[in-house]
């Protein structure tokens, strides 16, 4: 460890850089003022320390133009130093300067004429406490690195768990805590709530004619063209289990919440995936319905998905590949329209 010696006579610092050295403390620096003490401590500007890391300073107090008690105060105050005790080294008939220094931030002192064995009592004991106290921090440190990466992996883990493992879009999880936000939301802005339900036509047949990896492919497929198709960040695409979706449309009328479905509908025809099985077209489609309301304390979310799902089954019913829609208990409030 090291130890610096600030003292403006040569003499007196020579001579406890011999003691110090004597006793083992192989690393000892000189100092031969305040000012060189702050510059070795990098205490000027925003540069590095000149020397190695400080674990003690021994402080004459006595020193010219600034003084030990100036010098210990503005070390015990600085960013840089302020962790590294600092030691007065006083004449016996400095007590009131000593108590001064203690004020100031001094951890100990030693009395000239040094006697030996005090002096290295003293230092050995404080440079114990140092290590000590620089092991504990280091561990802190550590902890703090620890918890930072633990919070990051459980933020990434929160994400994984409301993602679809197939298509990457959200999922049942997600939808449900979705679902119930954009429920309240609408409630207070008295704003009208959207939801398309989509099913892939015929995709038992599509699995069984080109095997379940090429399902596999195409559902990944469909997802990527169903979030491709929606310009708004506030809608949400969802797999809603097997080969079907389901889209949130917060602040959507009904009326742009069908065009969305046709939209969407479209650009999964347009992806023009070969489905020769398919009595409806050659290519895979979808099936979507849809339902809107404006949210109020007598209706909910489940007959929100129930009444979207009854659409989609009436786009079945109906020969596939289209879309079909309802607008259920719209409240005579006047709404926010979608915009764009
Ligand atoms: P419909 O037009 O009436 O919806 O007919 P369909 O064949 O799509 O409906 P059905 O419910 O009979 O079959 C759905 C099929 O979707 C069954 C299953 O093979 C397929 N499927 C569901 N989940 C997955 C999946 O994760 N991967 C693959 N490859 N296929 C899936
Ligand atoms: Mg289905
Ligand atoms: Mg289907």
């Amino acid at each position: 460890m090291t130890i610096l010696v600030v003292d403006d006579s040569s003499v007196h610092r020579t001579m406890l850089a011999a003691m110090l050295r004597g006793a083992g403390h192989q690393q000892v620096l000189l100092a031969e003022s305040a000012e060189d003490a702050f510059r070795q401590l990098g205490m000027y500007g925003s540069g590095e320390a000149v020397s190695p890391e400080v674990d003690l300073i021994m402080m004459d107090i006595l020193m010219s133009p600034i003084d030990g008690i100036e010098a210990c105060g503005r070390i015990t105050s600085s960013e840089r130093a302020r962790h590294i005790p600092v030691v007065m080294v006083s004449a016996l008939d400095n007590e009131a300067k000593l108590s001064l220094a203690f004020s100031v931030g001094a951890v100990d002192y030693v009395t000239k004429p040094i006697r030996q064995f005090e002096l290295l009592a003293r230092v050995g004991h404080l440079l114990r406490l140092k290590r000590e106290t620089d092991c504990r921090s280091a561990r802190e440190h550590e902890l703090v690195e620890k918890s930072r990466e633990l919070n990051a992996a459980n933020l990434a883990l929160q994400h994984l768990s409301m993602q679809d493992g197939l298509t990457g879009v959200a999922n049942r999880r997600r939808l449900d805590e979705y679902l119930e936000l954009e429920w309240r939301r609408a409630i207070r802005n008295r704003s009208t709530l959207s939801v398309i339900m989509i099913d892939i036509d015929h995709f038992k047949n599509y699995n069984d004619s080109y095997g379940h990896g090429a399902g596999d492919e195409a559902l990944s497929r469909v997802a990527a063209s169903l979030t491709g198709s929606l310009r708004r960040a506030a809608d949400l695409v969802v797999r809603f289990g097997g080969e079907e979706f389901a889209i949130v449309l917060p602040e959507t009328s009904f009326e742009h919440a069908m065009v969305v479905a046709e939209t969407v509908r479209r650009g999964v025809e347009r992806l023009a995936i070969e489905h020769g099985q398919s009595p409806v077209s050659g290519v895979v489609t979808i099936s979507a319905g849809v339902a809107s309301t404006v949210p109020d304390r007598h209706s909910s979310v489940a007959n929100l998905l129930r009444h979207a799902d009854q659409e989609l089954y009436e786009s079945k019913g109906a020969g596939r590949n289209r879309v079909s829609g309802s607008q259920h208990a719209v409240s005579p409030a006047p709404e926010a329209d979608r915009a764009s």
